[in-house]
């Protein structure tokens, strides 16, 4: 597959700062440990705009919703972009989002809104009782399905290493 080239990254926020669960940290809610978290949370109210970190092309835009018994990702969109320098290829992923902008297919420009942060505790948030952007960055191959919030050791469905550190991916890119 053709991905765009993604000369520039940026922050998928506005004030974009890590002031939840941090890219790393192990994710544990009511007795539940969901394993290694593989992206960064920033609160947000609800309805708050998000924003594409790259120029790319949507290659998922699903809603997979959540529920009081079971939290999920609500609406999640994966980005694939392409570093011109070296020709990898990597994807930005933004979950519980209110709103989706874009579907699969869509180009997307850096800085494009794609959508919003969702509301606390509906399908579209996953279920949270937060209302946050989670946000990832994968360098892994990508085989057409959602990607995990979370790794746990023993698990063969992805693998840390294809999980980079979000801000620090983004303040790097481009040095
Ligand atoms: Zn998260």
């Amino acid at each position: 597959m053709a991905y765009r080239h993604t000369p520039k990254l940026d922050f998928p926020l506005k004030g974009y700062a890590v002031d939840a669960l941090d890219f790393g940290e192990r994710g544990v809610y009511a007795g539940t440990d969901w394993g290694v978290h593989l992206g960064e949370d920033v609160l947000r109210r609800g309805g708050t705009k998000v924003y594409s970190a790259g120029r790319g092309k949507v290659v998922y835009s699903e809603l997979h919703p959540g529920s009081k018994e079971k939290g999920n990702w609500g609406n999640v969109i994966i980005i694939a972009h392409k570093n011109p320098k070296n020709g990898k290829a990597f994807f930005s992923l933004y979950g519980h989002l209110g709103e989706r902008f874009k579907e699969k297919g869509d180009r997307v420009e850096i800085r494009e809104a794609i959508g919003v942060v969702g509301k606390a505790n509906t399908p579209e948030n996953g279920w949270w009782d937060e209302e946050h952007l989670h946000f990832s960055i994968y360098t892994g191959p990508w085989e057409g399905k959602v990607l995990p919030g979370y790794f746990k050791s023993g698990q063969k469905r992805t693998k840390l290493s294809f999980w980079k550190d979000p801000s620090n991916y983004i303040r790097k890119y481009g040095d």
